[in-house]
């Protein structure tokens, strides 16, 4: 327990914040030694005694979202949360310069993420550092058969989403919750094991160890961690990532599989400033350049692994050189505008068409240099069969990854945090405890449907462009078209992306 960060930031939290800003320091190191002299509570007991409500596992970009949803909400304010995470610079405020070129680890996030991080408070710290909202997107493919442009006023809105570093979401979701009264612990360690009170079931086997039931935490889970220290928790939250060992331990199935893909990504500068998201399907998968602010962008390259590693170690220039290529007539032509246009296709929505469907295809602002290292990612389909037991919730990447295709990943993710902390204050309501199976059947109930949904048409997607074979070009020129001139359905597709719940096809 002795590397246990406590933090108890009250009157004097905002001249913490301050010297923060300041020096961008060890906030958490300085906030542990603030003690007022007053007794010790039963709440500062229980933290003694490594008894929590809730155990975060993960103190990633989605975790750190649950985390700071709670200390933001009056029903949940008052938990005691301890957030588990291996990163020994978890707990620290990360200095980031608006100056530094932006790192190469990005989201795009929907309007619906930025609404959610607008109600706990959080979008104002985004909004101190860089971020870059953009209002056009346009897709095309390598065939040169059809295009499709969105813009923020086809659906009436200023933008369609905003790319954001994730250094920059972390970091403001932490500053946003540290600027709380809020009781929470870090344990900068690893989770090794898990045991359960005996009552509880794993989620689908029965591998996990059992508290003796004489513990007087014998309604907690025990956590076990890395550095030989044990805490106690109601609820254990998995917001451990995509290898997670709550879910191992919890029991929990999955169903997926391995896209022979990986991700190249970096940072590079452009000729000129952008705020379109530009998407390009080649053949051996999607070339996105995302608006970073300024002349950045970010490149997010889908290919196959071989290819990944030789993209990743070939000169910068000859880089620079490959990505304009795909970015503009590398594998195949230009999509003619108006080939099929609005007019001579669909003559009956002509009144009714979109602001952008009648704007031409539009060639990406070229690339000048590459601003950052290059890194890759294997890209992989994982979906946990269930996303609760008895005392054990799976949230973000633990619970289901994705094909970054789409920018939805951690938007999911996100999504799963904010409705796990309101079902939690919805139980707290009614006096439910927290690690109630009935309460987190409800989280899981709600958050299944959704992500399963824009799973299966992230893969969809993903399947579909990994063919070339005539007549599925074919279709895919007519997908392009449809969305391109048909209104309702560029509309919903556009709502859809946004991170409405409303599927593009029902209109
Ligand atoms: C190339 C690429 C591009 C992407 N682009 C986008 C995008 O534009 N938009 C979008 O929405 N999503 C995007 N994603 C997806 C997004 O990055 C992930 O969904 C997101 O990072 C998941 O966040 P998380 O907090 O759930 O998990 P993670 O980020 O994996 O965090 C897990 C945390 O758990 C900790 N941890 C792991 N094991 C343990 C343990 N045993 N004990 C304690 N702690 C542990 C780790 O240290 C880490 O801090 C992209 C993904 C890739 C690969």
């Amino acid at each position: 327990m002795n590397r246990v960060i406590r933090r108890k930031f009250s009157a004097n939290a905002h001249l913490l914040r301050s010297l923060g800003k300041a020096f961008c320091s060890d906030a958490a190191g300085r906030a542990s030694s603030v003690n007022h002299g007053q007794p010790i509570s039963e709440k500062e007991n229980k933290q003694n005694s490594g008894q929590h409500d809730i155990a975060i596992v993960g103190g990633g970009m989605v975790g750190m979202a649950l985390a700071c949803s709670l200390a933001r909400m009056p029903l949940t304010k008052h938990l005691n949360v301890a957030i588990i995470d291996g990163n020994p610079t978890l707990g620290r405020r990360e200095c980031i310069k608006r100056e530094d070129p932006p790192d190469p680890r990005v989201s795009t996030v929907t309007p619906a993420t930025i609404s959610l991080f607008k109600d706990i408070g959080a979008w104002q710290y985004v909004q101190q550092h860089r971020h870059a909202y953009f209002d056009m997107m346009q897709v095309w493919d390598y065939t040169g058969l059809g295009y499709t442009r969105y813009a923020a006023r086809d659906v009436n809105k200023e933008f369609l989403g905003c790319v954001v570093e994730n250094k920059v979401l972390h970091s403001s979701l932490f500053s946003c919750m540290q600027d709380t009264d809020f009781q929470n612990t870090i344990y900068p360690s690893r989770l090794t094991s898990m045991a359960l009170p005996p009552s509880s079931s794993s989620a689908e086997t029965d591998n996990v160890s059992s508290v003796t039931p004489s513990s007087k935490q014998g309604h907690s889970a025990k956590l076990e961690l890395s550095d030989g220290s044990s805490l106690y928790a109601k609820l254990v939250v998995g917001a451990d990532g995509a290898k997670s060992r709550v879910r191992e331990l919890g029991g929990f199935k999955t169903t997926g599989w391995k896209y022979s893909q990986s991700a190249v990504i970096c940072t590079v500068e452009l000729a000129i400033e952008s705020h379109c998201a530009w998407q390009r399907f080649l053949p051996t998968g999607p070339i996105a350049l995302l608006p970073m602010g300024d002349k950045f962008s970010n490149i997010v390259w889908t290919m196959n692994p071989e290819e990944s590693s030789t993209f990743k170690s070939m000169s910068e220039d000859d880089f620079v050189k490959a990505v304009n290529n795909a970015l503009d007539y590398g594998y195949g032509p230009h999509p003619k505008s108006g080939l099929l246009s609005s007019e001579g296709v669909l003559p009956w929505r002509r009144g009714d068409l979109t602001t952008s469907a009648n704007e031409c295809f539009g060639v990406p602002p070229k690339v000048v240099k590459l601003a950052s290292a290059r890194m890759a990612f294997p890209l992989s389909l994982m979906h946990a069969n269930q996303y609760a037991s008895k005392r054990v919730v799976l949230v973000g990447d633990a619970a289901h990854t994705v094909h970054p295709l789409a920018g939805q990943g951690v938007n999911l993710g996100f999504g799963d945090a904010f409705t796990l902390s309101r079902i939690i204050a919805e139980g707290i309501a009614v006096g439910i405890d927290v690690g109630e199976i009935s309460l987190l059947k409800k989280y899981e109930a709600e958050r299944k449907p959704a992500n399963v949904t824009m799973m299966a048409i992230l893969d969809g997607f993903q399947k579909a462009y990994s063919v070339d074979f005539g007549p599925l070009n074919i279709l895919r020129a007519a997908a392009f078209h449809g969305a391109q001139y048909i209104p309702q359905l560029k509309r919903s597709i556009i709502s859809y992306a946004s991170g409405e719940q409303r599927l593009p096809l029902f209109f």
